[in-house]
């Protein structure tokens, strides 16, 4: 616990977030936590990013934060160096040389409600919500509406391209926007939302009978599958766009906690930054061109 009255520590920001987001919800595969930082350290200023790279680093640096809180962990496999001469181990050196703390909440903030994918679906107007995928009973996430994605009810219904244009306005801005795929005039009413790479819940968009899902980092061969077999249509927007909502939910947060000053990075982290429609795109083609899979579909 903090003994000065005014401005909490590094281990007091941990403990606020961990009730929030308690560690044992996270995956196996996935590392959360501290992951840097003196946990007596004095904390005044906090930066919410969704990943830690060096235009957020930089931007934590010039805005004198003591602490960065990230949705993507920065080291999620075993690393042999941290040298400066290597991409992360420079990461590394700028925020211990900067004493700036750094804290990770990955999977165990997509489970928890409110978690990432409600914000998501707060930004498209969704009610209703429920978990796509609730968290498997008896593990530690289990109940109280926790698990991961959400499935909501629009305000009022509407088309796939009107969804679609309706995602775009309301979702971050990016580049590349919001593409979707399915019949542009089927109208949507019920819709699976995932923050993320979602595509491992597509059959579970489809037994939970929604209109729509929306995610991101769709994949050709899972995609096109999934709408040869009767699935619901999909909205793909980019991966920062879908997470960077959460980042005011962890702020709200946060700014309950006295003496501290919270920011949100508006830093889009998406590696896509140029879109161009093609002259002759706008009338629908065909319906889904997927004849065959030749690749076996495989995660990761
Ligand atoms: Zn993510």
């Amino acid at each position: 616990m903090s003994t000065t009255a005014a401005v909490p520590t590094v281990a007091d920001v941990v403990a606020e977030l961990e009730r929030r987001y308690p560690p044992s919800w996270a995956e196996e595969w996935d590392r959360v936590g501290l992951v840097l930082g003196e946990p007596c350290a004095l904390v005044r200023r906090i930066l919410c990013v969704v990943d830690v790279v060096p235009e957020t680093v930089a931007e934590a640096l010039a805005a004198g934060v003591d602490m960065i809180i990230a949705h993507h962990p920065l080291l999620l496999r075993g690393v042999s160096t941290v040298a400066p001469t290597t991409y992360k181990g420079r990461i590394i050196h700028q925020l211990i040389k900067a004493d700036v703390a750094l804290y990770v909440a990955h999977t165990n903030a997509d489970v928890a409600a409110p978690g990432v994918s409600d914000a998501l679906a707060a930004r498209l107007g969704l009610t209703d919500l429920r978990p796509l995928q609730p968290s498997r009973p008896g593990t530690p996430a289990a109940g109280e509406g926790r698990g991961a994605g959400r499935i909501g009810r629009l305000p009022q219904p509407m088309s796939l391209a009107e969804l679609a244009r309706h995602a775009a306005a309301v979702l971050p801005a990016t580049a590349v926007g919001v593409r979707a795929a399915g019949a542009p005039d089927r109208t949507v009413r019920t819709i699976a939302v995932c923050g993320g790479a979602g595509d491992s819940f597509l059959a579970d968009a489809t037994a939970a009978n929604v209109d729509a899902y929306l995610t991101s980092d769709l994949r050709h061969h899972a995609a096109g599958e999934h709408l040869a077999t009767d699935g619901p249509a999909l909205l793909d927007a980019t991966h920062w766009a879908t997470e960077r909502p959460w980042l005011d939910d962890l702020a709200a947060l946060l700014r309950s906690t006295p003496g501290v000053e919270t920011l949100v990075s508006d830093l889009d982290t998406d590696p896509w930054t140029v879109h161009a429609a093609s002259p002759s795109a706008g009338a629908p083609a065909v319906a889904h061109p997927v004849a065959e899979n030749k690749e076996p579909d495989r995660e990761g």
